[in-house]
């Protein structure tokens, strides 16, 4: 726990842009080497100066760090640049998008209570939400996001939290985030919202309605297919103390009876998701993944505009191919979800796109199998190209009803465009095609 104080959000009374904030936000110069990258404390623990010192730090009187599975300097300026780039307040970095996803949950989530959620999510969450948290007696509603209303509508007196997707993975949907907001508000609830297929650079959903963001790092923030993490960030303005969130207003009997809303305030929920729920499950980053995933970060905004140029002119190439039978990127004038996207994510559509392939099932195996360099594999975020084809891997076990219901037909092939000359991608995928028939 370095101080909290988002380096480079504010300096000489200058709010900086984001490229500024993707290089610097939480690193400055090593005060002891003068190194100008950031270096990589590669240490479990960390001397006391003092028994007082120790003492201090243990009753959180003192900001320092004491052992990695709570807080390390190396990612304390990955948790800084994603909060600074979230437009939050604070955040916690975890081992992956789902410890990301169980840590800010769990923090105000127990026994009894209910959480309405977006039906269209990744399958992990999916699951979570369906069969883990359920076996802990935490029970979900998944609605339909595209009419925002359904979530009001499954709201419970036990329900603690709304949760969505912001462009949905695999379903590449977007939601109405500030439609969706409002209704978290007027229910006292806050409204978390899964930002990984979006990253910070496309929307920010912080400013529009979300208290809460969290993230598989492992995809774009990271960039390049190498490390697994991810993050949650608070925006610091979610009003715990109103009467619904008992754990973050009573004495924490898990840490020495202190009152994170009373005592942290803006940054309640951040102290608390870190003091009792990664100091005592331990899904903490490791210093060396925190380092990866900034030298990602820093090239964020050139690889999301690439990303997105990319993705927009395969999404034209695809639409006009006789042998496509539909497309699906939010950024197309015929997507359902163009005029959302416009407002959300004015700089782009993102990398995700999928498509139908005529012949079905067998064609789109054929595809798949035909491409050069486009690789088959299950991940999105990669620099590199990537596609599958869900009907015969994620969901196989299917049957080809469920397929259709679950949103992934069985000649549904996903890409993640990637920062290959466009002009190869293109290739890649029209020779697959013309393989294919
Ligand atoms: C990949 C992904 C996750 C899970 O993240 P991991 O880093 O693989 O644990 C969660 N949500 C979305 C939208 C994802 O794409």
């Amino acid at each position: 726990m370095l101080e909290f104080i988002l380096w480079g959000t504010r300096m000489a009374d200058r709010q900086f842009g984001f490229e500024t904030l993707a290089l610097h936000a939480g690193q400055i110069p090593d005060a002891a080497t003068g190194a100008r990258a950031l270096p990589i404390y590669q240490t479990t623990s960390f001397v006391f100066d003092s028994a007082d010192h120790a003492a201090s730090l243990f009753n959180l009187q003192t900001f320092g760090n004491v052992y990695t599975r709570l807080s390390n300097p190396t990612t304390a300026a990955f948790e800084e640049r994603c909060a600074a780039l979230e437009n939050g307040r604070a955040a916690v970095a975890t081992a992956s998008g789902q410890a990301a996803e169980m840590v800010a949950l769990l923090n105000i989530l127990e026994a009894g209570d209910h959480i309405v959620s977006s039906s269209k999510l990744y399958g992990g969450t999916h699951t979570m939400f369906n069969v883990n948290f359920k076996k802990l007696g935490i029970d979900a509603t998944l609605v339909d996001p595209d009419d925002p209303e359904n979530f009001r509508r499954a709201i419970k007196p036990n329900t603690k939290v709304i949760f969505s997707e912001t462009l949905g993975n695999p379903a590449i949907n977007m939601v109405d985030l500030e439609a969706v907001g409002k209704i978290a508000r007027e229910a006292g609830v806050p409204f978390i919202v899964d930002n990984t297929a979006a990253s910070p650079y496309l929307c920010q959903p912080l400013r529009h309605g979300a208290d809460i963001v969290v993230h598989s790092a492992t995809k774009f923030l990271g960039g390049h297919g190498t490390t697994m993490g991810g993050v949650v960030v608070e925006s610091g303005k979610f009003n715990w103390g109103n009467g619904k969130f008992k754990s973050m207003t009573e004495p924490s009997q898990g840490y020495h009876g202190v009152r994170f809303f009373e005592t942290f305030g803006d940054f309640a929920f951040t102290m608390k998701a870190r003091m009792e729920v990664l100091r005592v499950f331990g899904p903490t980053l490791a210093p060396f993944n925190a380092w990866q995933l900034l030298q990602g970060i820093e090239t964020l905004p050139v690889r999301m505009e690439r990303h997105c140029a990319n993705a927009m002119a395969v999404a034209q190439f695809l639409e006009a191919h006789p042998q496509v039978a539909w497309v699906n990127y939010p950024g197309l004038k015929s997507n359902r979800y163009h005029a959302l996207v416009n407002r959300y994510m004015p700089k782009g559509a993102g990398a995700l796109l999928s498509f139908g392939i005529k012949g079905g099932f067998a064609s789109g195996v054929k595809f798949i199998e035909s491409l050069q360099f486009i690789s088959h594999l299950a991940n999105i975020g990669d620099a590199k190209s990537l596609v599958i084809h869900p009907a015969s891997t994620t969901h196989r076990q299917l049957s080809e009803e469920d397929q259709v219901k679950a949103g992934v037909p069985p000649d549904m092939v996903r890409l993640s465009i990637g920062l290959e000359t466009l002009d190869d991608i293109v290739w890649d995928i029209e020779q697959a095609l013309a393989a294919a028939i």
